[in-house]
């Protein structure tokens, strides 16, 4: 199976990702000139925004973290587990944001920690994935030990957890400890604290890290570095919007939206679309393992499955089916006279005519073994099937492929060209088996190789049991 998050950068991920790219300096530039512009307070935007991006980074540490058991790849859960980081601090801040669920915010909050949870949020996410980049950048295809598998895919998950936990602890219960980022619903005071800096300048440096290291190689590259040019332009965003609820506020939080679902999105198509892949093989495996590699025409295997359900279903509705065993007539000399090359091109042909002949008249037709055809008539009795056998035998010698003038005895053949013999049988009440029915077709080919080979021979109504 394609490694889904090895697969390589086509034209179309470039086109999209760089049209995003394009909607998302758009948006901040547009924004940008009334980045402080107050705007109304709509309250349910931050359950709506926290809850949405839990919803798409959760998703997407599962994706990751499910490409990391199946391919073992270290960078993968590192990745999935900066994921990880962002889903549990998302929901940590919506619940101690004032407002939300209380004036002041849940668990004892402080007026200071939902902006340091932001600070620790949006510098754990860059830090994350930035340690994912250096993995993958020394250890870039290594695979893991399987019997490591597991105990790395807790680690990575749990280690930013444990991070997301602690870091949340201190913003909630150290807050005091902590310089204070927001006065009076000011971020003056964060925009010119050294933390805004450092998350300013670990996002850059990990989203020009992942640029200069992955060069795009990877869909996945592509659409980290998307969603690492969303995650710049809203910490930037943020940090100058002035206060919350300004015309930058809202703006940086649908820029978080965007960073949060680029590589969502990434993984959900491309999946779908493997899946597609993989269904149109299966399916293709399905037909290879049904048709006949000379000829084209269904196999035995289609056969052995189709005939007996064919006879039963008869059985069942009380309609006639009938079934025609063929066999090229004195092939052994054929291919002695002229290769097995030209004996080939000959099954070929015949049996190509003989698809024709038993599709229009409803049926199918198999290669039974070597040059033995079996043809499958349903709705057919026998006086139907008496003609369709000799249309066939018609349509063969239509052909006219030059036949050897000579048997294998030495003994001349009249006919010159190639010929079919052709055994019948129709189901009745004394045949409603698929064996018996099958017999009685053989029987009857035996009689037409026995009086004289190309013709047709039908079983006796009550063939005497073998
Ligand atoms: P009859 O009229 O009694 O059927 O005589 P025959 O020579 O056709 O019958 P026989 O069973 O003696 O020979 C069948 C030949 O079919 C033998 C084998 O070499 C040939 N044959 C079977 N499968 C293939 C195939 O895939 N390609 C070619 N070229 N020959 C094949
Ligand atoms: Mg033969
Ligand atoms: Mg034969």
């Amino acid at each position: 199976m394609e490694e889904l998050t090895f697969l390589p950068t086509t034209r179309g991920h470039v086109l999209w990702a760089g049209i995003v790219a394009l909607l998302i300096l758009a948006g901040f530039a547009a924004v940008w000139p009334n980045v402080n512009l107050p705007l109304p307070q709509i309250t349910p935007f931050l359950p709506m925004f926290s809850t949405a991006i839990f919803a798409t980074e959760s998703m997407t540490a599962l994706l990751l973290g499910m490409q990391f058991v199946i391919f073992r790849r270290p960078y993968l859960g590192v990745l999935g587990g900066a994921y990880a980081f962002v889903a549990i601090i998302a929901i940590i801040q919506l619940l101690v944001f004032p407002g939300v669920f209380s004036p002041t915010g849940w668990l004892h909050a402080g007026p200071q920690s939902a902006i340091w949870i932001w600070v620790f949020w949006h510098g754990g996410f860059a830090f994350f994935v930035l340690l994912s980049s250096t993995i993958k950048r020394y250890f870039d295809r290594r695979v893991m030990e399987s019997s490591h598998t597991v105990g790395f895919a807790l680690l990575s998950v749990g280690i930013p957890l444990a991070c997301a936990g602690l870091l949340s602890f201190v913003a909630i219960n150290h807050a005091e400890q902590l310089p204070p980022l927001l006065v009076n619903n000011s971020y003056r005071l964060l925009a010119s604290n050294p933390s805004a800096l450092a998350v300013v300048l670990i996002n850059l440096i990990t989203f020009l890290t992942v640029i200069s290291t992955s060069r795009c190689r990877t869909v996945l590259d592509v659409w980290l570095c998307v969603a690492l040019l969303a995650a710049t332009c809203d910490v930037v965003m943020t940090i100058n919007a002035g206060a919350r609820y300004t015309a930058g506020w809202y703006m940086a939080r649908c820029l978080a939206l965007t960073s949060s679902a680029s590589v969502l999105s990434m993984l959900l198509w491309e999946l779908n679309r493997l899946y597609r892949n993989l269904s149109a093989a299966h399916e293709k495996l399905t037909e290879y393992s049904i048709r006949d590699g000379l000829t084209g025409i269904y196999n035995r295997r289609f056969f052995d499955q189709r005939y007996g359900a064919e006879v039963e279903r008869a059985s069942r509705s009380g309609r006639p089916v009938s079934i025609l065993m063929a066999d090229v007539d004195w092939f052994k000399a054929f291919n002695d006279t002229f290769g097995h090359q030209a004996g080939d091109a000959c099954l070929i042909a015949v049996a190509q005519a003989l698809d024709r002949d038993a599709a229009s008249a409803g049926g199918f037709v198999a290669r039974y073994g070597g040059e033995e055809f079996a043809v499958v008539l349903p709705n057919t009795d026998r006086d139907t099937a008496t003609a369709v056998s000799e249309r066939i035998r018609g349509a063969i010698a239509a052909l006219r492929i030059p036949a050897p003038p000579n048997d294998l005895q030495g003994n001349s053949r009249d006919s010159g060209i190639v010929t079919l013999s052709i055994g019948a049988a129709t189901q009745d009440h004394s045949m409603d088996n698929s064996h018996k029915l099958l017999n009685a077709a053989d029987q009857a080919l035996y009689m037409a190789k026995h009086s004289g080979r190309n013709r047709v021979c039908f079983a006796a109504l009550r063939p005497s049991p073998l």
